[in-house]
């Protein structure tokens, strides 16, 4: 089949990251993964996978909260494949504490990954596409927790999301004259290492509603949609993925 076009997923070595890269491979994309150095195993059998599926992948190792580590990544992919249609900044973690025990390095390490990496993402990539000057799908890694705090635990990771959600809207209004769209899904639970971490840590206090979690394949068929050329009337939003936990 022949490319639908360029993809690039960070923190697709497992996860949700791992599902959108998956799906996005079935959906005809080549698609360069990324993901950190401690996760290079995992990542490079992502890429088995989509090699397996007859669509070009690479690995690239990248720190998403450092610029030029992300510049250099971008600039890679294009050297490889010869342009970027959709970018999803996907990575993220999460730390669970009571604000007042949360310190400032851990606070600090989750904006840093969370909103400045999505930031990176979002601007390498518009960079990118705006001079390709063939339009583009931005995708980012929003959350339920980028709309309303859910549990006391999680306020570094709460202020990171409604970063993302900003973030996301603004890109949009920027990049939106030159037909590149930019959009985040925003999940409620999902199940994943990170929400067995968020779960562990509440311990008791873990609210009834996280207990029916949805699956890496519902958020990558959300994803697939927002990557598609059908999508481009759908830009700014944080859409909610959540199992109707609330309503926006
Ligand atoms: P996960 O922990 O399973 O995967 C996250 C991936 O990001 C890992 O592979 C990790 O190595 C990578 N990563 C971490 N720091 C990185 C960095 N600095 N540079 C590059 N990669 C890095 O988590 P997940 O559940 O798959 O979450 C994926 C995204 O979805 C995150 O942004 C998360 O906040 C968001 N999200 C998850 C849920 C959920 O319930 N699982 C809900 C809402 C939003």
């Amino acid at each position: 089949m022949v490319s639908t076009g360029v993809a690039l997923v960070t923190g697709a070595a497992q996860g949700i990251g791992k599902a959108i890269a998956l799906r996005l491979a079935d959906d005809g994309f080549d698609v360069a993964v990324n993901d950190i150095v401690a996760n290079e195993k995992k990542l490079s059998s992502v890429v088995e996978e989509i090699k397996a599926k007859g669509r070009q992948s690479s690995a690239h190792l990248a720190d998403v909260s450092v610029e030029e580590d992300v510049k250099g990544m971008v600039a890679e992919v294009v050297r490889v494949y010869g342009g970027l249609n959709v970018m999803v900044a996907n990575a993220g973690v999460c730390k669970c504490a009571l604000m007042t025990e949360t310190s400032v390095e851990d606070y600090d390490r989750v904006m840093n990954i969370n909103a400045r990496g999505t930031f990176l993402c979002y601007k390498h990539a518009g960079v990118q596409m705006m001079a390709q000057g063939r339009g583009g799908r931005i995708i980012g890694a929003c959350s339920a927790s980028g709309k309303r705090a859910g549990s006391a635990f999680t306020s570094a990771y709460v202020a990171s999301k409604f970063a993302i959600r900003g973030l996301t809207q603004s890109a949009a209004l920027e990049f939106g004259p030159h037909k590149i769209t930019v959009n985040a899904y925003a999940p409620g639970p999902i199940d994943t290492d990170m929400l067995d971490y968020i779960k562990t840590s509440h311990g008791s206090a873990v609210p009834a509603h996280w207990q029916t979690a949805g699956t890496t394949g519902d958020i990558a068929a959300l994803v697939s949609y927002i990557a598609s050329k059908e999508s481009g009337f759908i830009t700014g939003q944080s859409l909610s993925i959540n199992g109707g936990i609330y309503f926006d």
